[in-house]
C-alpha cells in the first residue's frame, strides 16, 4: 500500500499502534474543526476546497467543507467516524514515510462526538449514480442512506459543543474565532498553492486562492501584490532538504513573527528555531524587536521529520534541526546581500555633513557636493537620517501651541552621544545626565498630541494615498478604530476587500517620506497583544508618539542633541516616556564619587 494513498479503504488501527500515537484533544474550537476537515480534503487529493461558515450575531452556527477529492465508499463513510479509523497508516513505522496530513483516525470521531455532522460523499470515478449520506449526532448514527451527490465529500458540522457545555463556554467571541479560522487557512493555503481555496463567512467571500504552481501568486492573493512585490526569493538545496521561499526586504517588517509562515512537507507548522534562523539571517538589517514577513516551504526527507509529537501536528520534531536552521540563516543572508536594500528615500547622491559629531555641526553646514566622495565613510542613509531628525525636532518645536511655563530640569550642556541612543550631558552643578533620545522625544511628542483639547487634530493629505492590505481580523479591528483615528488626524477609507486607503495623516508626524511608518503604526494598532486596558485615544496617541519620535540608533548632531534637551526641559513630565520607561538617568558628583568609592 502506498502511504497516504487516498483510494485505500479505512481500517481501525490496532491498540499497539494507537498507544504510540500522540494522544490528546484536537477539537478545541471551531477553527480546529475547519483545520481537521480541510486537511482531510487535502489528503483526499482535492483540487478545490470550499469552506462555508455561517454565524449568528453571537456565535458560529455551522461549518461546511466541500471538496472534489476521492470521496468515500458507503462502508468507509460509516467507518470513518469510528475512533482510530484511518486509511492513511496501518502501523507506526508508516510514519517514517508519511505524506498525508492525517494519520490518527481521530478527527471525524471527535468532531461527531461533540456536534451534529451531516456527511455526503461520492466515490470518484466509480461510476455510481448515488452517493452516501450519514447523519451522526453526539457520536450516535441517526440516519444513513443514498443521496444524489457530486464526486467528492461535503461535511456539514452544526451545533458544535452542544453536549460539552464547558468547551462551549470557553469559546471566544465570534470575531476571534473568525480570526483563528483565517489564520489557520492562510497557513494551509500557502502550504498548498496547487489547491484552490475559498472561504465564505455568511456568504461573503473572505479568502480566495487559485490553483497555481507559484507560491508567489498565493501570497499576492492573500496579502496583496504590494507585499508580494516587496519579497526576495530564497532558495536552498541540501542533500536531504529543498527550501523555497520568500522573505521581505528589511523595509517591510512587523513587530512580531506572526507573518513568518512555514510549511514542512506541505504541512503548515510553527517552529521557533526556524523562525529565529530566518530573523537571524537579517543580522543588523532589522532591529531586535522587528520581524520580517516570510513564507517558506521546506521539503525534507520524511524520515527526518517526526510528525507524531502533538495531536494537532502544528509542531514537528526535526532531526538535524541545527544544521537546517544554520543553512536557512545563511540562505536568507545571501539572498538579502544580493538585493539592493537601500530604501527609496530621495536624497541627492552625495549630501554629507562635514562631521556629524563636530562641535559646530548644524543643519546649515549641510554641504552639497556631487563630485567628492563622502568623507569619513558616512553613508547616505545616515544623511537622510540627519535631515529627518531635523524635521522631527522642528515639528515638536513649532506647532505645539504649548507655552513653555517653567523648565522642570536645569540647563544642560551636551557632552556627546553614545551609540546613537543616549545623549550625555552635564548640568552647571556638575551632574552627569544620560538621556534616552527616543524616549525623551516620544514624551515631547506625546504631550504635544495629547494637549489637543477640542476638535480634530490637524491632518495633512498624502500626495499619493497609501494602500494598506489587512487580514480579516485586522480589518475588523481597524474598521472599529476609524472614527477615533479621524479624531487624531488620520483619514482612512475602506477600499474594497480588506484594503484601506490612507489619505491623510496627523501633521505632527511631519513630512512623510517613508510609508512603512504608516504600516508599522497600523500594525501596532491592530496587534492583539496591545494593552487593551487603556482607552483608544491614549493608545493612538502613544503610537503616534512612538512612531513619530527620533529613533534609537539615529546619530544626532550636537546641535540636535541640544535642541532635544531644550524641549524635554519644558515637558510637563520630562522623566518618563508614555509607557513609563525613564527618559533619563542623573548622577550627581556625590553619586559618582560613591560609585568610585572616593569618600
Ligand atoms: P485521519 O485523517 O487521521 O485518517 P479522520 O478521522 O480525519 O482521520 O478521517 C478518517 C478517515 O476518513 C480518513 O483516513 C479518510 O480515509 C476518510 N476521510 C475523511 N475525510 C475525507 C474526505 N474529505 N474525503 C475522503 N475521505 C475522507
Ligand atoms: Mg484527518
Amino acid at each position: 500500500m502506498k502511504i497516504g494513498n487516498t483510494m485505500s479503504s479505512i481500517h481501525i488501527l490496532d491498540q499497539a499502534t494507537v498507544n504510540q500515537i500522540a494522544a490528546g484533544e484536537v477539537v478545541e474550537r471551531p477553527a480546529s474543526v475547519v483545520k481537521e476537515l480541510v486537511e482531510n480534503a487535502i489528503d483526499a487529493g482535492a483540487r478545490s476546497i470550499r469552506i462555508d461558515i455561517i454565524s449568528s450575531a453571537k456565535e458560529i452556527l455551522s461549518i461546511r467543507i466541500i471538496d472534489d477529492g476521492s470521496g468515500m465508499s458507503p462502508a468507509d463513510a460509516l467507518l470513518a467516524f469510528t475512533p482510530h479509523a484511518t486509511s492513511k497508516i496501518t502501523r507506526i513505522d508508516d510514519l517514517h514515510r508519511i505524506h498525508s496530513l492525517g494519520f490518527r483516525g481521530e478527527a471525524l470521531a471527535s468532531i461527531a462526538a461533540v456536534s451534529r455532522v451531516n456527511l455526503t460523499t461520492q466515490l470518484q470515478n466509480a461510476g455510481n449514480i448515488t452517493g452516501t449520506r450519514v447523519l451522526i449526532e453526539g457520536g450516535e448514527i441517526r440516519e444513513t442512506g443514498e443521496t444524489g451527490a457530486p464526486e467528492g465529500t461535503n461535511v456539514l458540522v452544526e451545533d458544535l459543543f452542544f453536549n460539552t457545555p464547558a468547551r462551549k463556554k470557553f469559546q471566544k467571541s465570534k470575531n476571534t474565532e473568525f480570526a483563528h479560522i483565517h489564520a489557520i487557512l492562510e497557513g494551509i493555503c500557502l502550504a498548498h498553492p496547487e489547491i484552490s481555496f475559498r472561504l465564505y463567512i455568511n456568504h461573503n467571500e473572505k479568502l480566495v486562492t487559485d490553483r497555481s504552481p507559484r507560491i508567489l501568486d498565493t501570497i499576492a492573493r492573500i496579502y496583496g501584490s504590494d507585499v508580494a512585490g516587496d519579497l526576495i526569493p530564497v532558495n536552498l538545496s541540501l542533500p536531504f532538504m529543498k527550501v523555497s521561499g520568500y522573505t521581505s526586504r528589511p523595509s517591510l517588517s512587523r513587530k512580531d513573527a506572526s507573518r513568518i509562515l512555514l510549511a514542512i512537507n506541505q504541512r503548515s507548522i510553527s517552529s521557533t528555531i526556524i523562525t529565529g534562523a530566518i530573523k537571524e539571517g537579517y543580522g543588523t538589517l532589522l532591529a531586535k524587536e522587528r520581524f520580517p514577513i516570510a513564507f517558506f516551504s521546506l521539503e525534507i526527507d520524511t524520515d527526518l521529520v517526526d510528525v507524531n509529537v502533538h495531536p494537532t501536528k502544528k509542531l514537528v520534531r526535526l532531526s538535524r534541526e541545527k544544521e537546517i536552521a544554520r543553512a536557512m540563516s545563511e540562505a536568507v543572508k545571501t539572498a538579502l546581500l544580493s538585493h539592493d536594500l537601500i530604501p527609496d528615500i530621495v536624497v541627492p547622491s552625495q549630501i554629507y555633513l562635514e562631521d556629524a559629531c563636530r562641535e559646530t555641526a548644524t543643519a546649515s553646514v549641510l554641504s552639497y557636493d556631487f563630485t567628492a566622495p563622502p568623507p569619513y565613510g558616512i553613508s547616505e542613509v545616515l544623511h537622510s537620517g540627519t535631515i529627518l531628525t531635523d524635521r522631527q525636532l522642528r515639528q515638536t518645536e513649532l506647532s505645539t501651541g504649548m507655552v513653555p511655563v517653567d523648565a522642570k530640569l536645569p540647563a544642560m550642556e551636551v557632552i556627546g552621544q553614545l551609540g546613537g541612543i543616549y545623549i550625555l550631558a552635564t548640568t552647571d552643578t556638575g551632574e552627569l545626565v544620560l538621556i534616552d533620545q527616543h524616549a525623551a522625544h516620544e514624551r515631547i511628542l506625546y504631550e504635544q498630541v495629547i494637549s489637543r483639547t477640542v476638535g480634530v487634530h490637524r491632518s495633512q493629505e498624502l500626495l499619493v494615498p497609501f494602500i494598506l492590505h489587512q487580514t480579516l481580523q485586522e480589518t475588523a479591528i481597524l474598521r472599529d478604530l476609524l472614527p477615533a483615528l479621524a479624531q487624531e488626524g488620520f483619514v482612512l477609507e475602506e477600499f474594497g476587500r480588506d484594503t484601506f486607503l490612507v489619505r491623510a495623516i496627523p501633521v505632527v508626524l511631519g513630512k512623510l517620506e517613508d510609508t512603512t511608518m504608516i504600516d508599522e503604526m497600523v500594525s501596532d494598532l491592530v496587534s492583539e497583544e496591545e494593552v487593551r486596558s487603556i482607552n483608544t485615544r491614549e493608545r493612538i496617541t502613544r503610537i503616534i508618539a512612538c512612531r513619530g519620535a527620533i529613533k534609537a540608533g539615529t546619530v544626532c548632531t550636537r546641535e540636535q542633541c541640544q535642541r532635544l534637551i531644550h524641549q524635554i526641559r519644558y515637558a510637563k513630565n520630562p522623566f518618563t516616556c508614555p509607557h513609563g520607561r525613564p527618559t533619563m538617568l542623573r548622577f550627581s558628583r556625590t553619586d559618582l564619587d560613591g560609585m568610585f568609592k572616593r569618600t
